[in-house]
């Protein structure tokens, strides 16, 4: 099958992207590294009037590592995160979490903007946004909004995102006090999406968590945060049994919608945070 004809305007200033997707009368999409966008056109799952290339708009691949905040452009490759040393040093996790999506002539062209807005429910990288406090700047002809990355995926492909707005870039803060593990299970010889993820921010001391976040991702439409779960960790021995966790887990993730296979894929989480958790002492013992 190929796509409905469309316009592709490919803008060199973001005042002009901004400008092709707010004309009147017409139904207009961004396009970034296209991995996902692209099939959905092939197979008439989405039949735009124009395409609003963001490929030329300069700025939007920019990293600012900061004192106080990381800010990564939206276009900023999946293959960049995964390679930047100074990102690497700031932000461990986001680089590994990147490197765990599909394959590296994906993630050559596959953005973080897109990834968010294209809000996959088992993606990897909006999970790990909501476990690090990130923020989705947007941009529109209105002005300019950031989003709590908690509060940016609405349900499985949705964002609030309104159709004349870009993302422009994605700000994480650097102090959290937290150091971050993130784990998935991908089924037998797949490159693609997860079965289920899990990115686990944790700080110890004495050998007991003192402070948890826990993001699941694939066991609901959305990147699910389970408070109940930091809760039940928070102040016992980070190594060790931890009997009835994966229970807990399993109640707390099947409690927001998701898919059908809900449970199972939250139980292979509840395995995943646990190998989180060992990897986490492993890390401190180093
Ligand atoms: C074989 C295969 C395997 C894959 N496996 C995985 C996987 O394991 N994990 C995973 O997370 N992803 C996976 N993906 C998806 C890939 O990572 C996505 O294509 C990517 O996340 C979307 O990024 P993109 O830059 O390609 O966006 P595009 O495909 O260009 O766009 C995706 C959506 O986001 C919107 N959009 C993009 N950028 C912006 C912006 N800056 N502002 C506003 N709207 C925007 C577009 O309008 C569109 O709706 C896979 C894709 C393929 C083809």
């Amino acid at each position: 099958m190929t796509a409905v004809a469309f316009e592709h305007i490919a803008p060199a200033t973001l005042g002009g992207a901004l400008r092709a997707l707010a004309a009147p009368g017409r139904t207009a999409t961004p396009l970034a590294g296209g991995q996902s966008l692209v099939p959905l056109l092939m197979e008439r799952q989405i039949r735009p009037d124009v395409v609003v290339d963001l490929t030329g708009v300069p700025g939007l691949a920019r990293i600012t590592v900061g004192p106080d905040r990381v800010r990564i452009g939206a276009m900023t490759t999946l293959r960049t995160l995964e390679r930047h040393a100074e990102l690497a040093a700031a932000l461990p996790v986001l680089g590994r979490a990147a490197a765990a999506v599909a394959h590296p002539h994906i993630r050559r062209r596959a953005t973080l903007g897109g990834s968010l807005c294209h809000a996959a429910p088992a993606a990897e990288l909006p999970a790990v946004a909501v476990a690090l406090g990130a923020e989705v700047v947007l941009r529109s002809p209105r002005g300019t909004r950031s989003v709590p990355a908690d509060r940016f995926a609405t349900g499985a492909h949705t964002t609030v995102r309104a159709p004349d707005e870009v993302a422009t870039e994605i700000t994480f803060p650097r102090a959290t006090g937290l150091t971050h593990e993130f784990h998935e299970l991908c089924a037998r010889g797949d490159t693609g999406y997860p079965v289920a993820g899990v990115c686990l921010g944790l700080r110890s001391g004495d050998g007991r968590v003192r402070a948890a976040r826990v993001v699941v991702t694939g066991c609901g439409h959305v990147p699910v945060r389970l408070p109940g779960v930091e809760a039940r960790l928070t102040g016992r021995p980070v190594a060790g049994p931890h009997p009835g966790l994966i229970a807990s887990l399993v109640a707390e993730a099947t409690g927001h919608p998701g898919p059908p296979d809900g449970a199972y894929r939250a139980e292979v989480a509840g395995v995943l945070l646990l190998r989180a958790l060992t990897a986490h002492t492993e890390g401190a013992a180093r």
